[in-house]
């Protein structure tokens, strides 16, 4: 579990499978990283150039980290997790060698993510907010994007939720130039992401998950929100199979989770 910390590499468990919607940021993943890191003598003998770094920006709990982690997966690539403020805040005055470790680790494990979440903490636009420190830690930060040449095997994505705070020289082409939009999901997307929830739970048959993904209620949920609707359900089966347990003295799993339950669950949210 130790190298499960923050911070540590590892290859982690979620797949395409886990994601619904976002099939477009999907195919731009798919072609400028699992592809290239997979096949890289395709990329070479053609000459493309090596596409390094992406920013994934958009409202909260729409997939950012989990898409991040679904790149790495299908790669095979390790993955790095960087929580912005809390890098600005543990090396207070060692942040720019802080930045070359966390470069140079993502080397060693090469081929490797290197996933920078709320990167807008360490790139606010310089004499804005933050003072020297940032401003540091912000130079070392493009120093490392610039040297992408050399890194061949690393790619960063870098997600916020407030790219117009961020200073327009990160978002400069070679750096984390490939800016992708991660959007609130419409019905169609609300109903992907509950069915790659309900792949790992016993839905009932009378449960008709895109009729639910199309109802009023659910028009400004987040991917975080159908998610905790979908483990909220869950709960409520839980609760009817231990009351029936009570009742008859032994606890069945025949109880499967009900249009009912969802009902109850949407009602909490
Ligand atoms: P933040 O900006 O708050 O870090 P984020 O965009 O990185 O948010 P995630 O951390 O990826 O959001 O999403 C939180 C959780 O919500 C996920 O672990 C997952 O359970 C669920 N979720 C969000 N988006 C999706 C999606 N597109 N498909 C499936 N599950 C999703």
């Amino acid at each position: 579990p130790s190298l499960r910390r923050e911070g540590f590499s590892s290859i982690p468990n979620v797949t395409w499978n886990d994601v619904g919607g976002l099939s477009l940021i999907r195919k731009v993943f798919e072609r400028y990283i699992v592809r290239r890191i997979k096949h890289p003598e395709n990329y070479e003998e053609l000459g493309i150039n090596f596409e390094a770094g992406f920013l994934l920006f958009g409202p909260p709990g729409c997939g950012k980290t989990l898409i991040a982690k679904a790149v790495a997966n299908e790669a095979g690539a390790n993955f790095i997790h960087i929580k912005g403020p809390e890098l600005l805040n543990k090396y207070v005055g060692e942040s720019e060698s802080e930045v070359r470790k966390i470069f140079a680790r993502a080397r060693t494990n090469s081929p490797c993510i290197l996933f920078f979440d709320e990167v807008d903490a360490l790139t606010t636009s310089r004499g804005k907010e933050g003072g020297r420190v940032v401003d540091s830690l912000l130079n070392q930060l493009l120093i490392e994007l610039d040297g992408a040449d050399d890194r061949q095997g690393v790619f960063v994505i870098g997600a916020t939720n407030r790219i117009e705070v961020m200073d327009p020289a990160v978002l400069r082409p070679g750096r984390l130039g490939k800016k992708l939009y991660v959007p609130l999901p419409g019905s169609d997307e609300r109903a992907a992401i509950m069915k790659a929830h309900a792949r790992k739970k016993p839905i009932d048959a009378d449960v008709d998950l895109d009729a639910l993904a199309r109802m009023e209620r659910c028009n400004n949920l987040t991917g975080a929100d159908l998610a905790s609707l979908m483990n909220e359900a869950a709960m409520f089966t839980l609760e009817e199979r231990l009351d029936l347990a009570n009742k008859t003295g032994s606890i069945s799993d025949t109880c499967s989770i009900k249009k009912s339950h969802f009902e109850l669950a949407l009602s909490k949210i």
